[in-house]
């Protein structure tokens, strides 16, 4: 029988109901049982694929090539399993399904409405990874912020879902924030009393608190919560301000989150959840014993988020290699051939991010060269991958003006190109090169050493390629072309021989690394680095 947690959030955007979804499912999944997590997103976007990272941080892309919230990547790397197409929902998705419902006739003679068609749609959806496999626990994320025009539906739906399955089977979590008055030296919880009061309005009695504050929550504020909001005091959880994510798990344990809501479920499960793995990553991370900086040329740093997962891979990678990664990150429209070295100088390794247009193109350029012919670690992403080619084409190989048909479409030397299948392509959403393909790895290479297997599977989001016209140009001239995908023949991955590491992939390699098993390039990338730093 299969429960259902719904983690809802108040006050403001922003606190956290990924972390504290994905904490609650790996100290579940610790005591082991079988749980997933899902987002349900409000806007009208069919997905995030089309959203410009400045809107919404990373798009995160699945193993079956859903372009998703970059939520599911913090499920992926808490829990070590892979998410699919069914763990995000958008409004948009929910309305697509519902319309083309009704023009196939499916509700021939009737109104369609909000309620019931679309508040269905959701609820079918709610219960949709079921289908795919057997779970104790689903929890279901809900974008937004109560209040919103937007999450109406949502609501509506938790309320009437929570009514049919009967209530020992669904839990709400509610995140909200108690802010702290510096002036009156005090945290105050009159605006979680107005969330609840809105949840409320929508008829739903929250089950459990969850509070982001900066300083630990009194007795008497844990009470006056509990009595104000109609919970009961155990279920008032204190979310303290951490260090990093993967404390919020610990944090989460020690307030007791995964027995209250055991508990709610009658659910006996007297294990203690094993987080030994988990606890070894984080003193790792805590104690590094050495550091190297690296430089992340990329051109949407005003948004963290827009590169989340390279961040998070950094992280997992420095505490593998027991080390402290410092990421700096710079603009890439800010480097040019005058001040490449200047803006280099003391890092011991580069990574050229993924991107689209040719906004900041010429900076990722010089980066590359200064970092091949200077002999520093490098390690180039998607778009990072295709100026590495587009750099050795037109500074080693002499193709003068070989460029990316993206960023120039009239070039003599098209050496990174579209295919045939997107030159026709119309359709923005949906259409890229997206999720898992396989990559055979030349035996003797940099990637061989590094994956230790001939062959592997990453994810892809792009619409460009390597043009296989030049390939044995390319070859001649000593790139060396140790990725290929079998069934097209694609090139995925590219090296340079005479350097201690210089790597490019086609794939996005940082969305599948995990706490559990970091991704084998960023590790390696990082060892390098440390060798770079000793010299
Ligand atoms: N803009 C490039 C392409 O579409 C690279 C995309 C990326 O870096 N994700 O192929």
């Amino acid at each position: 029988m299969t429960r259902y947690v719904f983690v809802t959030g108040g006050v403001t955007s922003s606190l956290g109901k990924g972390i504290i979804a994905a904490s609650l499912a790996k100290l579940l999944q610790a005591r082991g049982l079988q749980v997933t997590i899902q987002k349900f997103d409000p806007y009208i976007n069919v997905d995030p694929g089309t959203l410009n990272p400045y809107e919404h941080g990373e798009c995160y892309v699945t193993e079956d090539g859903a372009e998703t919230d970059l939520d599911l990547g913090h499920y992926e790397r808490f829990l070590n399993r892979p998410t699919s197409q069914a763990n995000n929902v958008t409004t948009g998705r929910i309305y697509q399904t519902v319309i083309n419902k009704e023009r196939e006739g499916a509700y021939l003679g009737k109104t369609v409405q909000v309620i019931p068609h679309i508040t269905d749609e959701i609820k079918r959806r709610i219960t949709l990874l079921e289908k795919e496999d057997k779970y104790d626990i689903i929890i279901t994320e809900i974008g937004g912020t109560v209040g919103d025009i937007e999450s109406l539906p949502y609501l509506e739906a938790i309320r009437q879902f929570r009514r049919d399955v009967g209530k020992e089977r669904c839990l709400v979590i509610h995140l909200t924030l108690i802010p702290y008055l510096k002036a009156a030296k005090e945290l105050k919880t009159k605006p979680t009393q107005h969330s609840v009061k809105e949840l409320l309005q929508a008829g739903i009695q929250p089950d459990i608190l969850v509070c982001r504050t900066e300083y630990p929550l009194p007795n008497e504020i844990r009470e006056k919560l509990a009595l104000f909001c109609n919970v009961d005091e155990k279920s008032v959880i204190e979310a303290i301000d951490a260090d990093t994510i993967y404390d919020v798990p610990l944090l989460m344990l020690k307030e007791k989150l995964d027995k209250t809501v055991l508990k709610k479920f009658n659910i006996k499960n007297t294990e203690l959840p094993d987080l030994t793995h988990w606890k070894e990553f984080l003193g790792k991370l805590k104690n590094p014993t050495r550091e190297v900086k690296i430089v992340l040329v990329g051109k949407y740093h005003e948004l963290r988020d827009a590169y989340k997962s390279i961040y998070e891979s950094f992280v997992h990678a420095g505490a593998e290699n027991e080390c402290h990664v410092v990421v700096l990150p710079i603009h890439s429209e800010s480097i040019d051939a005058d001040n490449v070295a200047q803006k280099l100088k003391g890092c011991h390794g580069v990574l050229v991010a993924p991107g689209f247009g040719e906004r900041g193109i010429e900076g990722k350029l010089q980066a590359i060269q200064y970092v091949r012919e200077n002999k520093i670690p490098f390690f180039g992403i998607c778009l990072g991958m295709q100026c590495a080619v587009v750099e050795y084409a037109n500074n080693v190989m002499g193709m003068k003006g070989a460029a990316s048909t993206e960023v120039n479409i009239k070039t003599k030397y098209p050496v990174i190109d579209l295919m045939e299948d997107q030159k026709s392509q119309k359709i923005k959403g949906g259409t890229m090169r997206l999720g898992s393909y396989k990559c055979r790895i030349t035996k003797g290479s940099l990637a061989s050493k590094i994956y230790g297997k001939t062959e592997i599977t990453e994810r892809h989001r792009h619409r460009y390629e390597f043009n296989n016209q030049y390939l044995k140009n390319f070859q001649d001239k000593g790139l060396v072309t140790s990725g290929i995908n079998p069934e097209s023949g694609l090139v995925e991955i590219v090296e340079i021989k005479d350097h201690p590491f210089f790597i490019g992939v086609q794939f996005h390699p940082e969305l599948k690394s995990t706490v559990e098993s970091p991704q084998p390039i960023f590790t390696h990338f990082i060892k390098a680095a440390l060798l770079f730093s000793q010299k």
